[in-house]
């Protein structure tokens, strides 16, 4: 431990000037400083390849006989995962990824792991899940890893482009509450100095007050849900993409919430052609319509084939769900029993059993759920009633109808939800940096 601690190098006045992606044969003869990690040593003969991954991608040092002692010196050192800085100079070579390698001309050793990694960067060794999450900062500074979060980024780039070209602004709404937003029932309790109050939901009562003086609003933030089961599509910290819009109603939004989705799928495709070929992923592409069907007929579908269903059930039983998979990509299922939704979806005024409300899936996963919303204070008032909840504690929500209140419509949906699906992966904490689950609260 001490020998290693003395054989590292400060930082001092080295900057980076490329990362390994600016790199090409162009840059041949260039001199260059690069930063990263090392990713893998190869020895061959007298020449060693050390692969530097940075944050944008890899890039081939090749140490050989004519390199400085002092670097060789230093290569013997290394291991993988250590830190280093290179300094030298670019050197077109066709057999090298990227067609371009760097001959260093002085190495800086920062960091050096004490502890060897339980797998290696590019994926050959497999550790279970929960090995990996234990320790996910490491495992994220794998390629193929690190890919995922890329996709991501260009993901909430492409939702903020796309709102923010239609007039929508980003808000931010309390996470720290004092009443629920739909029920008790998945809210974690906390300490709020001396008072009982809980952690948010979702932002829905806030987004829906924001609309009476923004028109057009959107958030990405977290929600917390107190669920107890450990499913591969729920986190108990999630993050939402909630938007609400005045003057419109339900069928708006879904066409909003389909050309948004088909917006970020094209984007991440395109800007993401590399991490898609890490993950080993065909990008989507969504070229037709999104289905939309309504309650009544989807429960008329299942009952036909001998599924289970009751009026007003959701539709995530086994049974239902292995149903819903066979439809295959994304579709709308809308006009849901009044009763089976949240108190502020609005009821049809010609059918108040059937409300405009609606969810996103694709296949059988929820991907998001929107609609018009109640916009009477006098409906809402009975609607909390009727779904069990007490109107005093939404009398902070109620008192802003009494002002007025326009008409709107919106949805949430799972960010994570929908990265599952642009990245095909099965386990939503594939997607998540740090997830949260029942069982799960560290690191
Ligand atoms: P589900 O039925 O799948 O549990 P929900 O109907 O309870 O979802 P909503 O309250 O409608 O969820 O939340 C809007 C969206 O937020 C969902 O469509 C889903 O994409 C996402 N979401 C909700 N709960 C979670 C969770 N625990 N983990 C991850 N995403 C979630
Ligand atoms: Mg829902």
């Amino acid at each position: 431990m001490e020998a290693a601690k003395s054989a590292l190098d400060e930082l001092g006045d080295w900057r980076r000037t490329h990362y390994s992606t600016d790199l090409s044969p162009r840059n041949d003869g260039e001199e260059v400083v690069l930063f990263g990690i090392v990713a893998s040593i190869r020895r061959q003969g007298a020449i060693n390849f050390l692969i530097l991954s940075d944050c944008k991608g890899l890039i081939q040092i090749v140490i050989d006989s004519k390199t400085s002692q002092d670097v060789v010196r230093k290569m013997g050192v290394l291991k993988r995962h250590s830190y280093i800085g290179v300094k030298g100079r670019a050197r077109a070579m066709e057999k090298a990824p990227r067609g371009v390698e760097v001959v260093p001309t002085e190495l800086k050793i920062l960091s050096i792991p004490s502890k060897d990694p339980p797998f290696d960067m590019f994926g050959r060794i497999v550790p279970s899940l929960e090995k990996r999450l234990d320790i996910r900062a490491v495992d994220m500074r794998r390629p193929h890893v690190k890919a995922i979060f890329k996709i991501r980024d260009s993901v909430i780039r492409g939702i903020r482009a796309f709102l923010c070209e239609r007039g929508f602004i980003e808000v931010n709404t309390p996470k720290l509450i004092s009443s629920a937003t739909e029920g008790g029932a998945a809210l974690f309790p906390i300490l709020y100095y001396d008072k009982e109050a809980f952690l948010a939901q979702s932002p829905q009562l806030y987004k829906e007050q924001l609309v009476s003086s923004f028109e057009r609003v959107y958030e990405i933030g977290p929600i917390f849900r107190a669920e107890k089961f450990s499913t591969d599509r729920h986190l108990s910290e999630s993050i939402s993409v909630d938007v609400e819009m005045a003057y419109v109603d339900y069928n708006d939004v879904m066409d909003l919430l389909e050309e948004l989705i088909k917006y970020v799928v094209k984007r991440s495709g395109e800007e993401c052609e590399d991490e898609f070929r890490l993950i080993g992923v065909e990008p989507m592409r969504l070229d037709g319509a999104f289905g939309r069907f309504s309650y009544g007929e989807v429960f008329e579908e299942l009952r036909a084939k001998g599924v289970p269903i009751s009026w007003g059930d959701d539709l995530s039983s086994a049974q239902i769900r292995s149903e819903l998979e066979g439809m295959g990509g994304f579709f709308f299922v809308k006009d849901w029993p009044t009763k089976s939704k949240a108190f502020y979806i609005k009821p049809k005024r010609d059918d108040p059993k059937i409300c405009e409300g609606f969810d996103l899936f694709f296949g059988s996963m929820e991907i998001a759920s929107g609609g018009t919303r109640v916009d009477s204070g006098e409906l809402l008032r009975s609607r909390l009633i009727e779904s069990g909840l007490n109107p005093a504690s939404f009398r902070y929500h109620l008192e802003i109808f009494e002002y007025g209140m326009p008409p709107h419509a919106g949805f949430g949906m799972g960010l994570e939800r929908l990265l599952m699906v642009i990245t095909k992966r099965e386990n939503i904490r594939e997607v998540a940096f740090f997830p949260r689950d029942p069982s799960r609260l560290i690191p």
